[in-house]
Formats: C-alpha cells, sequence, structure tokens
C-alpha cells in the first residue's frame, strides 16, 4: 500500500485536506449484490477502511445493483450481515439503513442505485441537452462482426449509429460521443496513467438495449452524486477508470478522484475469484470455523499487506497504511 511518506500520500493530504479544509473526505464501499462477499472483496474492505481510518476520511457504503437481471435482495441482505459481522462500519449510509423497515416495507435509500432512476435520468438529460447523447440500434453481435477482435481484447464501438439518427422511442440504448482525446490521472499505488477511452471502447454505452443503466454511467453519477473524492477498487477495473473520468467531465466534474487500484488476489493456480468460488465466500469461511479477525488477516495476508496469515480485526487495519515503511503497495 502506499505508505505515509510516500509523494502520492503527500499529494492526497494536499488535495483532501488543504484543499477541503471544511469537510472529511470520502470514499465508498461499493459492492454489486449479485454473489456472496469473498476474500477478494474483504482485500477492497481492508484498503477502503484502511485507508479512511488512517488518513482521516469517510466511508460510505453503496449497493451497487444497477443490473437488475443480476442482482438479488437476499445477496444485499447477506453483504450487509457480513459487513456487520467483520466490524467494517460505513461512516455514510450506515448498515442499519438499508434494511426494510420494521413493517417490512422497502424504501427507496440514497446509495442503492436501483432506487435511482430519477438521478440517472437527469443526467442523461443534461448530456442530451447538449447534443451529446444518441440512441442506437446495434447489437453485441452487430459490433463484434464490425469489429474483429483478438480474444480478450476490448470492443471498440465504431460509431455506427452516432450518425444514423435512430428512433430514440424504438430503441432504449445510449451513448455518449466522448471527445477523443487523453485522460491522465493520479492512482496512490500505480502513479500517474494514461488511458485514451475514444480509442479503447469508442461512445460509451450508458443505457443498455434493456434500458437498464451501465455499470460505467452509474457509478460516475453515483460518485459525483456521493461527493468521492478517492475511488478504492481493484485494478481489474482499471481500465475503466479513465472512461468515467471522461464522462465525469461532460457532465461537470471538475477534478476526478484519486484514485487507489489494489492488486487483486487469486486462487493457487492464478485464476481470479468469483462469487461462485464457494471456498472463499465469507459466508463459507464463517461456517467452517473462521472469526471475523483471521478472515481479515488471511486477506490481508494474501494481497501482500502482512507478512504472515495473523488475525487483525477491522478496527486496526488503519495500521497496515498509517506506519511509513510498514510494507509496500506496490509490492501487492
Ligand atoms: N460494484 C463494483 C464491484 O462490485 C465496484 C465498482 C467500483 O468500485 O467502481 O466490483
Amino acid at each position: 500500500m502506499p505508505h505515509a511518506g510516500s509523494p502520492l500520500m503527500a499529494a492526497l493530504h494536499s488535495r483532501l485536506h488543504s484543499d477541503r479544509p471544511s469537510r472529511v473526505w470520502r470514499t465508498r464501499f461499493a459492492p454489486a449484490p449479485t454473489g456472496y462477499l469473498h476474500l477478494g472483496h474483504l482485500v477492497n474492505a481492508v484498503c477502503v477502511w484502511g485507508l479512511a481510518r488512517a488518513h482521516g476520511g469517510d466511508v460510505l457504503l453503496r449497493i451497487e445493483d444497477h443490473d437488475r437481471t443480476r442482482c438479488r435482495p437476499e445477496f444485499e441482505a447477506a453483504l450487509l450481515d457480513d459487513l456487520e459481522w467483520l466490524g467494517f462500519a460505513p461512516d455514510v449510509y450506515p448498515v442499519s439503513s438499508f434494511r426494510p423497515d420494521v413493517a417490512g416495507a422497502e424504501t427507496a435509500h440514497p446509495a442503492r442505485q436501483s432506487d435511482q432512476e430519477p438521478r440517472y435520468a437527469a443526467a442523461l438529460e443534461s448530456l442530451s441537452a447538449r447534443g451529446l447523447v444518441y440512441a442506437c440500434a446495434c447489437t453485441r453481435r452487430d459490433i463484434a462482426q464490425l469489429v474483429p477482435r483478438a480474444p480478450g481484447e476490448e470492443a471498440r464501438y465504431p460509431g455506427t449509429c452516432r450518425e444514423a439518427a435512430v428512433d430514440p422511442l424504438a430503441h432504449f440504448a445510449r451513448r455518449v460521443r466522448l471527445p477523443d482525446v487523453a485522460v491522465t490521472f493520479e492512482d496512490l499505488r500505480l502513479g500517474v496513467v494514461t488511458q485514451h477511452p475514444a480509442q479503447q471502447c469508442g461512445d460509451l454505452l450508458v443505457r443498455d438495449r434493456h434500458a437498464q443503466w451501465t455499470y460505467q454511467f452509474a457509478v460516475v453519477v453515483d460518485d459525483m452524486a456521493h461527493d468521492i473524492d478517492v475511488v478504492i477498487r481493484g485494478e481489474d477495473l482499471l481500465g475503466s477508470t479513465g472512461r468515467q473520468w471522461a464522462l465525469a467531465a461532460l457532465l461537470g466534474r471538475d477534478t476526478p478522484p484519486l484514485t487507489l487500484h489494489h492488486a487483486l488476489i487469486t486462487h493457487a493456480d492464478g485464476s481470479k475469484l468469483s462469487k461462485a468460488n464457494r471456498d472463499t465466500s465469507l459466508r463459507e469461511l464463517r461456517a467452517a470455523g473462521w472469526s471475523a479477525e483471521r478472515l481479515i488477516g488471511e486477506a490481508a495476508y494474501r494481497a501482500g499487506m502482512l507478512d504472515t496469515a495473523r488475525a487483525l480485526p477491522a478496527h486496526a487495519v488503519a495500521d497496515l497504511f498509517a506506519a511509513s515503511g510498514d510494507h509496500d503497495i506496490s509490492a501487492a
């Protein structure tokens, strides 16, 4: 992790403390309830709460359930339970605020994405009013046929519908025209990163053909609505960052958040952890007798933040980020 004496930690302090003396800086923990939390989420939680607690930030909890086909209320309930059991308490929107009220009625929550239709519609409208949005009739297959690519390579939208005047009433999908410019940002672990979204992904899909808001759009609109100063997430999302900052700039954000893209932990064979892997699900490990402290320590150890796998209570994760030279995120 970045240690206290590093130049980027100095950047964190100057940007977040001197530039914003009137309020505490803010980061977020933003899981998608598409399955049970696993050790990879726990690494993320350790980084989110660790950096915030060590350097005077607040943590906001957001439920990223924009994808209605994959998210389930029981996974949301499970992740809330897991967070409480682990001892990670959000400063903004406590776990209890997401629970159905005593009468059992579901109420709209400002940090649950499926409740934000008006917020996303207003953001889209503000871009539309400036001529930055167009309807798109292309399917994934259309795009794959138009733009052949190597396995694992990202499909760049070739702009087929940009000038095609697709009937917006006949098609739900919307794309935002991205300016053809490079985006540079500062990451607390990786240093200065430059990306070119218009060439990587082309015009950004913000609502899909089933009228669902996309991850890219929802996360940018929410990070702005929630005043997020620092985005802490796994490096698997690094490729999304430039396009998110390009979109945020179009929506009027002057200074993009700082980021910390942390390393991911994998299975012994190098494969990615997923919500389908029972061996790394926090629920399964808890049922198998692991304590919260042991699990947090295990996640920190596997991510290279501890030299040995030892018990680490949630309230002690700040220590991983506070002592200069304790360990180095660049190695993680
Ligand atoms: N909801 C995303 C996930 O669970 C994280 C999004 C983000 O950090 O930008 O992987």
